[in-house]
Order: C-alpha cells, then sequence, then structure tokens
C-alpha cells in the first residue's frame, strides 16, 4: 500500500491537507486498500484558488507557442508513462487494461490537440457600419476555473478539462473523484515535469462538499467545468447564479441504441456489446436501452445473448480480461435496484455469470445480463443505470423507434444502425441528442466537439469548440480620424 501524506498540489508545493486528514483508496477488484491520501477540504480549497488567482496574470500573458510548448511536453511525458498511468487506472478505477491503456492514449490525445489549439484561438475583425471605426474582437481566457471530475474516466475527464483551460491561459483548481485520486496525482506530476508554473494547477483531493463551497462562494473563480451526475450538476447551477460563475456542464446520459432492420446485424451486436460493456456500462455514453425493429429482434437478441456469455469477467490485470467490477458499493446497489425493478415489473433475465459469483466474491462484481421483454415504466429505460445490463425492446416503424428514442430527460449521445444512407440522415436530424453515431459506437475524439443537450449538460468538450468555453470575447471599438 502506498502512502501518499502529500497530495494535494497547492502553488507548486506537494501538501498534506491543512486538517492533516486522510482518506483510502481501494482496488475495486479485490477491495484491498492501495493508497492512504491527503483529505482536503474548503480551506486548502481557498489556498488554491488564491494561488490560482495570483498567478493567472503572469499566465495569461504568456505567448499561445509558450504554453502550448508546455502542453505539447505533457503530451509526449504521458505517451511515455502510459503503461504506468494505465496501471493506476486499472487498479483504483476496476477497467481492464487494455481499455485503461485506450484511455491515456485518449487523456493524452487532449493535451495534444489543445497544445496545438492554443495556436489557433482567433478573434475577428467586423466591417463597421461607421466610417470611422474599427471593430475587433479578442478572445480572453476567463480567469480562475474549477475543474471537478468523476471517477469513470480519471485520466481523460481531467485532460479534456485541462487542456484547453491552459492552452486558452487560465488556471486551475482540480477537484477529482475520491476513488480515483492516484491517476489525478499522476497526471499533476506529469503536468509538473513538464513545467508548468507554480499555481497554474492546483490539486485539492477530499471533501467535496467544503471544496465545491470554496468554489461556489469565491467571487474570483469564474468558471466551473464540471463532469458528474444531473444532481450535482444542478446543485453547482443553482449556487453559481450569485456570482453569475460561467458553467461548462458534463452530466449524465440515458443513450439508446435503434437496430434497423436493413442494419448489419452482426455489427449491431459486437458495436452493442462494446458499447454497453466498456467500462462495466460505466460510460456516460454507453448504451443504456436498445431497440430492434421487430422483424430482426429475435436475431439480434439471440446473437447478442451468444456474446454476452462468452464475455471473461474478472480482475482487469488479467489478460483477456473483458469486464471489471464496479466501483463502488453504491453504484453496485444501484445496479441491482433497476435489475429488481425490471424483474418485479416482469423483464426476462439472461444472466450467464451469474455462477461465477463465489469465484469473483472478493470484488465489486456485477454480471453481464439481457434483459428481454422490457417496458417504458421499468427504470432501466428511463434512468441512467451506469451498469453491465442491457434491456432489449422491439418497435415497428421508424417513426415509432425515434419516439421512444427521445423519450428521455437526458440528451447525451445516440446511436443508429443501418445501411440506408437516407435513413440515417432522417433519422439522426430528429433524435434529440448532443451526438449521434451512426453505425458507430466511440465518437468521443480530441478533434470533436462532445456534450449533450436537455439535461445532459451545457458546453461542449473537445474540438475548436471546446477551448470557447475557457474564453471570453472583448469587443473593441475604435474611433479613428481619417
Ligand atoms: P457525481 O457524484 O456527480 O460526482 C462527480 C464529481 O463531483 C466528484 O468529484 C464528486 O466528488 C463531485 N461532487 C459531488 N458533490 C459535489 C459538490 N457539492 N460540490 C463539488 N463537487 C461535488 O458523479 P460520479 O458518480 O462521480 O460520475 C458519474 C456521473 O458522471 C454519471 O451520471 C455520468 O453519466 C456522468 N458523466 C458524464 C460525462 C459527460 O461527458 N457527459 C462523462 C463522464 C461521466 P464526491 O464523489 O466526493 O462527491
Amino acid at each position: 500500500m502506498e502512502t501518499l501524506t502529500k497530495s494535494n498540489y497547492i502553488n507548486g508545493v506537494w501538501k498534506e491537507s491543512v486538517s492533516k486528514k486522510s482518506m483510502p483508496v481501494y482496488n475495486p477488484a479485490t477491495l484491498e486498500q492501495i493508497a492512504e491520501i491527503s483529505y482536503g477540504g474548503k480551506s486548502d480549497a481557498e489556498e488554491a484558488i488564491k494561488a490560482a488567482k495570483n498567478t493567472f496574470p503572469t499566465w495569461s500573458s504568456k505567448t499561445p507557442r509558450e504554453r502550448s510548448t508546455i502542453l505539447y511536453k505533457a503530451y509526449q511525458l504521458m505517451t511515455e508513462q502510459a503503461d504506468d498511468l494505465a496501471k493506476t487506472i486499472t487498479k483504483e478505477q476496476g477497467k481492464p487494461l487494455k481499455e485503461a491503456l485506450g484511455e491515456v492514449k485518449s487523456a493524452a490525445s487532449f493535451l495534444l490537440w489543445y497544445a496545438e489549439e492554443a495556436n489557433r484561438l482567433y478573434g475577428e475583425t467586423i466591417p463597421s457600419s461607421v466610417k470611422t471605426k474599427r471593430l475587433l474582437v479578442i478572445p480572453q481566457p476567463v480567469g480562475v476555473v474549477a475543474a471537478i471530475t468523476p471517477w469513470n474516466f480519471p485520466a481523460s475527464m481531467i485532460t479534456r478539462k485541462l487542456g484547453p483551460a491552459l492552452a486558452a491561459g487560465c488556471t486551475v483548481i482540480l477537484k477529482p473523484a475520491p476513488d480515483t485520486p492516484l491517476t489525478a496525482i499522476k497526471i499533476v506530476k506529469i503536468l509538473e515535469e513538464a513545467g508548468i508554473p507554480s499555481g497554474v494547477v492546483n490539486l485539492v483531493n477530499g471533501d467535496a462538499k467544503g471544496i465545491g463551497k470554496a468554489v461556489l462562494s469565491n467571487e474570483d473563480v469564474r468558471l466551473i467545468t464540471f463532469t458528474g451526475s444531473t444532481e450535482v450538476g444542478k446543485y453547482l447551477m443553482e449556487k453559481s447564479a450569485s456570482h453569475v460563475k460561467k458553467l461548462s456542464l458534463e452530466l449524465g446520459g440515458h443513450a439508446p441504441i435503434l437496430v434497423f432492420d436493413d442494419a448489419d446485424i452482426d455489427q449491431a451486436v459486437d458495436l452493442t456489446l462494446a458499447s454497453k460493456f466498456r467500462n462495466s456500462g460505466q460510460t456516460c455514453i454507453c448504451a443504456n436501452r436498445v431497440y430492434v425493429q421487430q422483424s430482426v429482434y429475435e436475431t439480434f437478441t439471440e446473437k447478442l445473448k451468444d456474446k454476452v456469455r462468452d464475455l471473461r469477467q474478472g480482475n482487469g490485470l488479467e489478460e483477456q480480461v473483458d469486464i471489471g467490477p464496479l466501483i463502488n458499493e453504491h453504484q453496485k446497489d444501484k445496479v441491482m435496484t433497476h435489475l429488481r425493478d425490471a424483474q418485479e415489473k416482469g423483464a426476462d433475465i439472461y444472466s450467464p455469470h451469474n455462477d461465477n459469483r463465489n469465484h469473483l466474491s472478493n470484488g465489486l462484481f456485477f454480471p453481464p445480463t439481457v434483459l428481454t421483454n422490457v417496458h417504458k415504466k421499468m427504470k432501466v429505460m428511463h434512468e441512467e443505470t451506469f451498469g453491465p445490463i442491457i434491456p432489449v425492446q422491439s418497435f415497428q416503424s421508424e417513426d415509432e423507434g425515434i419516439t421512444n428514442a427521445n423519450d428521455s430527460n437526458y440528451g447525451l449521445a445516440a446511436y443508429i444502425f443501418t445501411k440506408n444512407v437516407d435513413r440515417s440522415v432522417r433519422v439522426s436530424e430528429k433524435l434529440e441528442y448532443g451526438i449521434v453515431g451512426i453505425n458507430d459506437v466511440f465518437p468521443a475524439l480530441a478533434e470533436a466537439p462532445f456534450g449533450g443537450i436537455k439535461q445532459s449538460g451545457i458546453g461542449k468538450e473537445g474540438g475548436h469548440h471546446g477551448i470557447h468555453e475557457f474564453v471570453e470575447l472583448k469587443y473593441i471599438s475604435m474611433g479613428i480620424s481619417l
């Protein structure tokens, strides 16, 4: 077990928390304690905000090229240290090592993209209707940013925020999830090694409510960039009103998959499986519910069940493992509640790995499960499950499929399987989601705008769009003599 007594990073110094409290970190596959780290709170966050405020003038006045060089160095270091970082992710988060390595590559790609994007943050000139005026628009960094991140992608959710924030010239207080702080600590060490000046990035682990209060009550924090549940997102939104802080919110999802009768069924089965069971179903854009057109419903579900039977569940550090554990007891209880609710309301359950329960009893494992005979009153069909359960329902017409898919308060991602080009365009335009995948379930790329609509959030991360969350546009009107 590692003891990291100085695991908050404030103004360039690794520190204990002001209270001297610490907290344990567990491996969800074994339930063994793997580390003890500092448990900070309101006072630590206040110190971090002060450091970020003091450093903002120097960091924001560096040239984009200077900031870009540090981000590019961080990208190189993360790529070199990918294996080590991936092992840390698997140990504290549970996802299989191959997935963890994929996440590190994705995390590094955000550093690379925003190292490049720093140099492309252009303003504009506007042709004036008045002869004696010249009109300029310049982007400027918003200032001090609080970045609050979840445990399901402990590396990429951090770099997707830090990359654009640092490229734009903002300074940051990072509060990672308590289940996965070790990845966050390593990322901050990478930035330190890359030459980030003291006070530009500050890390505070610990009490969410205390850190949240420090951030919300301080007028110097101009933007909260949050990824997590819709419930906490709404709380942050409400409490930000008093200072009119900017918000960028990446919240929960409830992604539908629509499989049409003209789809390549084998491809649809393979990608449904990949989407649903990646990270044990704990992915904001993973399929939560699957709708299959009546004429191919039977074929699809039988093929899906065959593939689910072949999945290997276990400790992600072991080779060949496809599915790891869930993150914590709370998450396991939630998934179990969804399963029981579906069972009580008449769903048929296919769970071929139930027999392995004893073998995996030391960890927080939940067997991959297919539900048929489901309907919209079941929790799995209208709430985010965040676990390895696939409910499959049939539909008749294209319109019925679209209506089912749109019947949600969430609007993050939706997927369509069809080989008909007209249909793919028609349906994707009617889906009320921020992201649509057509014969594709992995849409998240550094160069593309990622984000939800409705109760799935506000704003975009990734692409040239992502950096705009971290800037304010200043309009300059120049009166000139001709
Ligand atoms: P969560 O419970 O909302 O927590 C997210 C982060 O917010 C954690 O660091 C948490 O710390 C912190 N937090 C909680 N209450 C806070 C408060 N009052 N003030 C300040 N910070 C606070 O979500 P989660 O369970 O970690 O993550 C799962 C959720 O994230 C799912 O709904 C998923 O869909 C969503 N997600 C969305 C995206 C996207 O891009 N849209 C990506 C990934 C995940 P504590 O744990 O200490 O409370």
